[in-house]
Formats: C-alpha cells, sequence, structure tokens
C-alpha cells in the first residue's frame, strides 16, 4: 500500500491562503504529464472503458489509505461518514461524477500527485510508447500499462475534481483540460459543492464518448469492476 504519490516536491503551492479566497492559481505540468497527455488525447485506443476501472481503483486505494492511517489517527475519522463510492451519470448533458469518502488531497498533495509523475510505471510506458513508435509498431500499450489518473482524458474534453483533505481545513479544486499544458487550483467556496472529506471527480464527456454517462453502461462497468473492491459502489442517474 502506497500511502503518497511517491512524489518529492520542489513546487511551492501551499494552504496558508488568506481570506478572501485568491483567484485559480495556474500550474505548468511537468514534461513527463504533458507527454503522457498528448499520447491519452491523441490515441485511437478503443478500449476507452479503462478509465473507469483506474479512477475506481484511485477511489478505493484512497479508502484504504484512510483506513489504514486512521488506525494510528483516528482524527482522521473526525467527519462520521460511510466509507463508499458514488456514481453519479447525467446522460443529458453527458457527465460522469465520481465521489469517495477517502483520504482526500491538500493543495500540495493537488500538485504533486496530479501535476507530476514519478512512478516508474509510466515512465515504462513513455518509454515502450517511444520504443513501438521507433519500431513502427503500436502494442495498445495504453491498455497494458494503465494510465492512471489521466486515463479520464481517455473519454474527457474536461475533468474538475474537488477534494478534502482531513489534514486540511479546505477544500480545493483542481480542473484540467484535454490539450492544455497548464491546469488551475483553486479554493472551493460555494457551498453547495462542499464535501465532509475525500474526492470528487467530474467528468466533462467527449462529444463521441458521451453514451458512457448512460446509467446502464456505468452499471455493466462498475459490476465488472466492483469485484475487486472492497467498498459499496453505488450508482443512480441524475433525474433529467
Ligand atoms: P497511482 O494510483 O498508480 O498512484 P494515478 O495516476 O492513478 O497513479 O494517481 C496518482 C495519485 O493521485 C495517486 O497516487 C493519489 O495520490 C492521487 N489520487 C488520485 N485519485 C485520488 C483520489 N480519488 N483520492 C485521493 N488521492 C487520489
Ligand atoms: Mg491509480
Amino acid at each position: 500500500l502506497f500511502l503518497g504519490c511517491r512524489y518529492q516536491s520542489t513546487a511551492t503551492a501551499s494552504d496558508s491562503g488568506n481570506p478572501p479566497p485568491p483567484p485559480a492559481e495556474k500550474y505548468e505540468y511537468q514534461a513527463e504529464v504533458s507527454r503522457l497527455m498528448d499520447l491519452i488525447v491523441n490515441s485511437l485506443y478503443s478500449n476507452k472503458e479503462v478509465f473507469l476501472r483506474e479512477l475506481i481503483s484511485n477511489a478505493s486505494d484512497a479508502l484504504d489509505k484512510l483506513r489504514y492511517l486512521s488506525v494510528t489517527d483516528s482524527q482522521l475519522l473526525k467527519e462520521a461518514v460511510d466509507l463508499d463510492i458514488r456514481i453519479q451519470t447525467d446522460k443529458d448533458n453527458g457527465i460522469i461524477t465520481i465521489t469517495d469518502s477517502g483520504i482526500g488531497m491538500t493543495r500540495q498533495e493537488l500538485v504533486d500527485c496530479l501535476g507530476t509523475i514519478a512512478q516508474s510505471g509510466t515512465a515504462k510506458f513513455l518509454k515502450a510508447v517511444k520504443e513501438s513508435k521507433d519500431a513502427g509498431t503500436d502494442n495498445n500499450l495504453i491498455g497494458q500499462f494503465g494510465v492512471g489518473f489521466y486515463s479520464a482524458f481517455l473519454v474527457s474534453d474536461k475533468v474538475v475534481v474537488s477534494t478534502k483533505s482531513p489534514k486540511s481545513d479546505k477544500q480545493y479544486i483542481w480542473e484540467g483540460e484535454a490539450n492544455a499544458s497548464s491546469y488551475t487550483i483553486r479554493e472551493e467556496t460555494n457551498p453547495e459543492n462542499l464535501i465532509p472529506r475525500g474526492t470528487r471527480l467530474t467528468l466533462y464527456l467527449k462529444r463521441d464518448d458521451k453514451g458512457f454517462a448512460h446509467p446502464e453502461r456505468i452499471q455493466k462497468l462498475v459490476k465488472n469492476y466492483s469485484q475487486f473492491v472492497s467498498f459499496p459502489i453505488y450508482t443512480w442517474q441524475e433525474k433529467g
């Protein structure tokens, strides 16, 4: 079980923002992330549905981390909410929302975890892509390696991550778009969007991928993946 995203930060963003809430701050992706995003956005990969497996596995990891760390720090559970994963679909607007009540991310963790990659797996992936390009072959590499969080961009034009760590008294919004070299982070100030703890991902699906927001489609995929997840997963459809 990994308890961080294994990246030693050099960034300078901090949690010490003074009121009133500062405007969104813009950050450049680490070069490797930009390369990975380019590959994902421009891929003709046909098994795009792997995005759901990756995002459910992140939600499950976040719940595992919370459960594990709370053994020695019961304060992490001070918000009494169930440990679960909720997936909401809005088929009319082509939006999928995935919410977990796990460990969440501080502002610094958003920068470290979603703006950089320090994983050997991803480095290997990028190397394999280069080799297969040089060799003129295409081996479904995205499917073989799994590209984690960024697989959201297989199907999304825009991804919004709103997250509340029990270590921070503020909730933050990370927002990224396909084909962009930067992302933004701002404080969540809309009371309607506040969550007690955890992470909510909102996927704004690409025009051709809006079919993933159909409840039957999501339920079928969830059913396949949920066997490997030890937390309940609920799905429901937004009323039109
Ligand atoms: P991996 O899961 O292999 O570490 P990902 O690209 O899937 O790689 O995720 C990168 C990191 O972002 C995770 O390690 C984690 O620190 C953070 N993260 C992603 N999703 C969540 C989530 N739902 N809750 C908390 N942290 C998350
Ligand atoms: Mg992951």
